[in-house]
């Protein structure tokens, strides 16, 4: 099994960091907001590169604003780790010691009478402090107020997706040769994350091993369950690599498969397919679920597909735009998202397949690019 030679992509540098929150502040203007404020979670991986340790209930936040230099408070202990980063290093870092109110110390950087976007792993405590503080301040969330800070990915980005993909999929390309039979789930899902360890994720985020009816529960992990001949089996696993997201799923077969396996499987495929080749500029969101869906509502499956089709990945695994009903954000060259449709038959068995898709100017590609045929393990 031999590693993929992946070149480490070069870091982000402080210029990139700060390109990102210049382009913030200027969308955040242009929809009328005084700011954004940026705690830790995604938003602030994205816009610096800083992760605490722990998120606590001490305050963290990025202050973004016009005519202001980009500003974080962190508590004083967490300040070396803080400056560590490395977009922090162009930044402005404020701290406040335990015992003092940290809200005060934000405060003067923030307008009394403004309107915010906070980010949406902001602490209901902080939030509820900063209003307790600025009774006159308004807040609200950012995928609301800027619902594509983070969805369209730059070229620095889609190489470390792209990466993240190849990775994926070469673990897929390996868990096949593996043996099912007679196995625990839990035992296929040590070597599913073990493989994408060895193909270069620094973290495995999930790794989904839905057995027979197992298969049917879209989000079951994995158990106890020894996996029999005959079984369809969910495979759905993911993580970071180069911090940025993996997300792709298969679904196998232990054995020959029933007809009601292979009838099931194939119109999933036509389903993920058909979402995949909706996808182009101008076209929405739910365009892509709409085209995955109206595939399994035809063959006659439509309850049973239970969740949206797709969601955003880049920092993390899971992240807005969401493919679903009533999302009606245009899809733009850059973004990136999963096409995901599956069938859970209760009690019986489930399919999924999952691709994660760049929007290109031509339209739909795939950074995940293994074989979508119902692969037959032992
Ligand atoms: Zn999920
Ligand atoms: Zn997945
Ligand atoms: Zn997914």
């Amino acid at each position: 099994m031999s590693s993929a030679a992946v070149q480490t992509p070069p870091p982000f540098t402080v210029d990139d960091y700060l390109a990102r929150a210049r382009r913030v502040v200027a969308a955040a203007s242009e929809r009328g907001l005084s700011g954004v404020l940026v705690t830790p979670g995604p938003d602030l991986v994205w816009l610096t590169g800083y992760q605490p340790t722990a998120i606590t209930e001490r305050l963290t936040v990025l202050v973004l604003a016009p005519d202001q230099e980009p500003t974080l408070v962190v508590p004083t202990l967490e300040r070396p780790d803080a400056e560590a980063a490395e977009g922090v290093r162009g930044m402005k870092v404020v701290d406040w010691a335990d015992a003092t109110d940290p809200y005060l110390v934000a405060a003067p950087l923030l307008r009394p009478d403004g309107r915010y976007g906070i980010s949406d792993s902001a602490w209901a405590l902080h939030l509820l402090g900063l209003q307790k503080g600025l009774p006159g301040t308004a807040y609200e969330s950012l995928t609301e107020g800027l619902p594509m800070m983070r969805a369209v990915k730059g070229p620095d980005e889609l190489a470390r997706l792209t990466a993240a993909g190849a990775a994926a999929d070469a673990a897929y390309g390996e868990i096949v040769k593996v043996r099912f039979a007679g196995r625990r789930e839990t035992e296929v899902a040590a070597n599913l994350a073990g493989l994408l360890r060895h193909f270069g994720h620094e973290q495995v985020d999930f790794t989904v091993v839905g057995s027979g009816p197992n298969g049917a529960n879209p989000h079951h992990e994995a158990g106890d369950r020894l996996i029999q001949p005959g079984d369809a089996v969910v495979l759905d696993f993911g993580g970071l690599m180069f911090g940025y997201g993996s997300d792709t799923t298969r679904t196998v077969c232990v054995g020959e498969p029933t007809q009601a396996i292979r009838d099931v499987h194939e119109i999933v495929r036509l389903a993920q397919e058909a979402g995949v080749a909706a996808v182009r500029p101008g076209a929405t969101c739910q365009d892509i679920d709409r085209a995955a869906r109206a595939v399994i509502t035809d063959a006659g499956y439509g309850d049973a597909f239970i969740h949206r089709t797709g969601h955003g990945i880049g920092v993390t695994t899971h992240e807005p735009p969401y493919m679903v009903e009533g999302e009606e954000q245009p899809l733009v060259p850059g973004m990136c998202f999963s096409v995901e449709p599956g069938i859970y038959l209760s009690g019986r068995f489930g399919v999924r397949i999952e691709d994660i898709v760049t929007v290109t100017q031509t339209g739909g590609v795939r950074l995940n690019n293994t074989d979508h045929g119902l692969a037959l393990v032992e």
